[in-house]
């Protein structure tokens, strides 16, 4: 139960988690739409074949759309972590917000307010572990730039959701020490120069399209750092 409130919106677009599957993993999205209204109306359109368990509106209003126990179709193809169906395995929540394609704007504070806390009571739910909360690019690096680089994760993280550095500023890894931190944080390293941009967009927002850079090889060992300990 929630202490917080949500809207009942049901989608048709969901199935059964794989056989003995239960959630280990929260994935943030944007909805890349030119409206919240379209968003849930695409979300629940049989048609469109996707979903989300829930939408969080830019005034902070929380819809749910598939229940938890459910296995909703927000990732598609991609990999975190050893797993390749995120969807058996994740919850997944639409933050509205046109993203890159149609004017990617802040996130609101009443929004983030709402994911913070609807996050929060996920990942309590279920035992998420920090580093298994992640945006729709970590897990898709080459199809996907969603939440983006202004989603607060490191807010996020100061509630207990998610984790954040600090940067490892005495480090000074090599490319291929960089590279091994990237696939030990998570990532499918199929497609480097896409990772690079992935890791970015979530843990370092200001090295955007830098990169290798010094300081993203600090993010990232800092990073590695605390999942060591
Ligand atoms: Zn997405």
């Amino acid at each position: 139960m929630s202490v917080i409130p949500i809207q009942q919106h049901p989608s048709p677009n969901f199935n059964d988690r794989r056989n003995g599957d239960h959630v280990t993993i929260l994935v943030l999205h944007y909805t890349g739409m030119q409206s919240g209204e379209a968003a849930l109306e695409r979300l629940c359109d049989p048609a469109a074949e996707v979903s989300a368990h829930y939408l969080v509106e830019e005034d902070g209003r929380i819809f749910q759309l598939v229940d938890e126990l459910k296995r909703a179709w927000h990732a598609g193809v991609g990999y975190w972590r050893g797993e390749r169906d995120i969807n058996s395995r994740s919850i997944g929540i639409e933050i509205v917000n046109p993203g890159h394609e149609f004017g990617y704007r802040a996130f609101p504070e009443a929004q983030m307010k709402a994911v913070e806390v609807l996050a929060a009571e996920i990942v309590t739910r279920h035992s998420i572990a920090p580093i298994n909360v992640i945006g729709h690019s970590d897990l898709a690096p080459l199809r996907k730039e969603d939440p983006g680089e202004l989603f607060d994760w490191a807010r996020l993280a100061r509630q207990g959701v998610g984790i954040w550095g600090p940067a490892d500023k005495k480090a000074d890894p090599t490319m291929a020490e960089f590279l091994a931190d990237l696939e030990a944080i998570g990532y499918d390293m199929e497609d480097e120069p896409s990772v690079i941009v992935a890791f970015q967009r979530h843990w370092a927002p200001r090295q955007l399209h830098m990169g290798g850079n010094l300081a993203t090889r600090q993010a990232a060992r800092g990073l590695v750092n605390s999942l060591l300990t």
